[in-house]
């Protein structure tokens, strides 16, 4: 009576994974297949390219849980032409079939982080560069280089710009001079200006109020100023205590040596013997600015 009553719950089990795991697979499909026909459904290449930049990673990270889940069902079908329940034996098997799915989950994620990234960035340069059409005449149009666009953009968006918090193109029809501008992320962060609303808010100033200690924390004073309309902001922050610090030494160092530097001014001189300038106010932006520099889009 128990041998039959554990060899009905054996097959019930192994077709509720068996089925699990299908539909985990499809699932996965589905994701895939629907991401790429909405983004295939947008006919505005700005529009794919807001998209696909706010949603491709987080989609293909869904349909890598989906796989992952639906291989730790197919691990728990395994051997199971043999109908004798074992409890050991179908216990090591749920246990080796969470390992599995956890493994390849960890890998889809590693995928996304490291090897995706650089070809996503490759698709959004194709969608963000291909020429536009005007949607009145179907003529080509043309995107102004660095030099060009200011006169198509207020003050603010110039002030962007000059800060790296956005990034503006901007294309022109020279037929009929009608002109499309679009929003970019810029290579630096800014915080938005409660005043004028634009992203122009940099830290210009940082001093500290009062230095941490063994047993107090210490408080660090940020300065920030709008690079626009000039409005100022402060905002206090607590500095770990000494002894805390002590788990975080390259913090600590790299803290303490931007404390010292009032401005870093960064000269590129390109092939073409073009040459630019950028100013700083610390380090770590100079820093950043550099790893995200590129020659192309300077013109
Ligand atoms: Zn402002």
């Amino acid at each position: 009576m128990e041998e039959s009553t554990n060899s009905g719950f054996l097959i019930l089990f192994h077709q509720v994974m068996f089925i699990g795991a299908i539909a985990s697979l499809a699932v996965a499909i589905i994701i895939y297949v629907v991401h790429n026909l909405r983004v295939s459904a947008l006919k505005d290449f700005k529009q794919k390219y807001d998209y696909i930049r706010r949603n491709e990673i987080k989609h293909y990270k869904y349909a890598f849980i989906s796989i992952a889940v639906g291989v730790a069902f197919i691990i728990n079908t395994y051997g199971r032409g043999s109908l004798s329940f074992d409890a050991v034996w179908f216990f090591v098997r749920i246990f080796i079939a969470l390992a599995g799915g956890t493994l390849v989950g960890y890998i889809g994620s590693l995928v996304l982080q490291y090897y995706y990234p650089t070809r996503l960035d490759k698709k959004l340069k194709k969608w963000r560069y291909m020429s536009r059409i005007n949607p009145e005449t179907g003529n080509k149009m043309r995107l102004l280089r660095e030099d060009e666009e200011d006169v198509h953009l207020d003050e603010g968006m110039q002030a962007e710009e000059e800060v790296f918090s956005v990034d503006y193109d901007v294309w022109i029809d020279e037929d009929s001079g009608y002109t499309k501008v679009e929003k970019y992320p810029g290579h630096l962060e800014a915080l938005q200006c409660n005043n004028c609303g634009f992203f122009t808010m940099k830290i210009v100033r940082e001093e500290i109020i009062e230095p941490p200690t063994e047993t107090s924390e210490g408080e660090l004073v940020k300065h920030y100023e709008c690079q626009y309309c000039g409005s100022i902001r402060a905002t206090q922050f607590h500095i770990a205590k000494e002894e805390d610090y002590d788990h975080y030494k390259p913090g600590k160092v790299e803290f303490r040596k931007n404390t010292m530097v009032n401005l870093v001014k960064v000269d590129i001189h390109s092939s073409t013997g073009g040459k630019k300038s950028y100013d700083f106010q610390n380090v770590e932006q100079a820093q950043k600015f550099l790893e995200e520099f590129d020659f192309e889009k300077t013109q």
